[in-house]
């Protein structure tokens, strides 16, 4: 069996398809993981999420480390059969939510303490007990711990962060080897950090290079920077981290997005935006997005997206999407997730065709006129 391995199938540009093979199966790239941060993809069942065509999904560390625990979880026999999902699992390493959800934070070199936003009890998060944490789940890929912070800041703060987090890659990256049966079944990413900075960048790649990982992500994008800085930095930071190895962008994105990072070598992304929108009346269509709230559908017998072969497209009309939407019925949010996770995949699929026919630059004019024609 295979514990982790990335085989190139084409190129087009600077875009790549290709699969991932893992123990728990195979991951076609250019992928979109789905977001299941407390153990369940948000109002979908999980043969539904595989149907829509996810390879892997993901799991939030500080969301499951709070509740129910890391350590139950593991006595209930891990994170695939604890929420019923027999194959690959990506889990964060909790560093990002300490940073944007917990109270009272104190970061030194040794970790981050904080507060529970749930209950404010106090925990530890440190490269060691996020490695830790995220064994006890049993995920598939791990991903380094790390400090997030925001772009805004002067390139000195940024700095001093990103090297802080190529200092707990390296820990990391030990305490995941020391994790005996689990290591030689799972993989671990790194994360690139240095916010805009093409230099910060290229010094962090290099730091995590030096170190080695199965594949490496670039952090620190997607936090509000809007996407023109973010394209600009996707224009040099993929290439910084090395050809052959799976290359993930964290927290993207809109379809826009999608097509706009693997346009610049990107194989891997995650966001709520397909679950959440789904939830709130967002639907995402191939003629851009529709708010499913807006009383034009009121009376419209027609699918969501006429090209759309998920079950809600095929079984039902935009007027009742819409009543179930003005109605707070708990079927028009499940409705909708289910659609928006469909349409994440067939964009994903879409990619991936059209980066093995060699046509993937028709496909990205065919996609821009389209959703973005009204
Ligand atoms: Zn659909």
């Amino acid at each position: 069996m295979t514990r982790f391995a990335f085989d190139i199938h084409a190129t087009d540009g600077k875009a790549r398809t290709g699969t991932i093979r893992m123990m728990r199966g195979d991951i076609r790239t250019p992928a979109f993981m789905p977001v299941g941060t407390a153990a369940t993809v948000k109002a979908m069942k999980m043969e539904d999420v595989r149907a829509s065509g996810a390879d892997i999904i993901l799991g939030n560390t500080y969301h499951l480390m709070l509740r129910p625990g890391a350590e139950r979880v593991a006595r209930l026999g891990g994170l695939h059969k604890f929420g019923g999902w027999d194959r690959p699992i990506l889990t964060d390493s909790g560093g990002y939510q300490v940073m944007s959800l917990s109270d009272l934070r104190k970061i030194t070199e040794e970790g981050v303490t904080f507060a529970s936003h749930l209950d404010g009890s106090r925990h530890l998060l440190s490269p060691e007990r996020s490695m830790e944490i995220q064994r006890l789940l049993g995920s598939d890929i791990v991903m380094c711990f790390d400090e997030c912070p925001r772009a805004d800041q002067p390139r000195d703060v940024i700095a001093k962060s990103m090297e802080m987090s190529m200092r707990w890659a390296k820990r990391s990256r030990d305490a995941f080897d020391a994790g005996g049966e689990h290591a030689e079944r799972s993989a671990l990413f790194g994360i690139q950090q240095g916010a805009l900075d093409e230099g910060l960048r290229k010094a962090s790649a290099d730091a995590l290079i030096d170190v080695g990982f199965d594949g490496y992500a670039i952090g620190g994008l997607a936090v509000g920077e809007g996407q023109e800085a973010m394209f600009a930095t996707l224009d040099f930071a993929p290439q910084q981290l090395p050809a052959d190895r799976p290359r993930y962008l964290m927290g993207v994105g809109k379809p826009d997005d999608l097509v706009g990072a693997v346009e610049r070598g990107v194989d891997m992304f995650d966001c709520v935006l397909p679950t959440r929108s789904g939830r709130n009346g967002q639907a995402f269509t191939w003629h851009g997005p529709l708010n499913m709230r807006n009383a034009r559908h009121a009376e419209d017998t027609g699918p969501l997206d006429e090209r759309c072969p998920c079950p809600t497209c095929t079984k039902h009309t935009r007027a009742y999407l819409h009543h179930l939407h003005k109605s707070g019925e708990m079927l028009g949010a499940m409705l909708l997730t289910e659609h928006n996770l469909w349409f994440y995949q067939q964009l994903m699929a879409g990619m991936r065709a059209a980066i093995s026919e060699g046509h993937f630059a028709a496909f990205t004019t065919d996609f821009r006129r389209d959703y973005f024609a009204r």
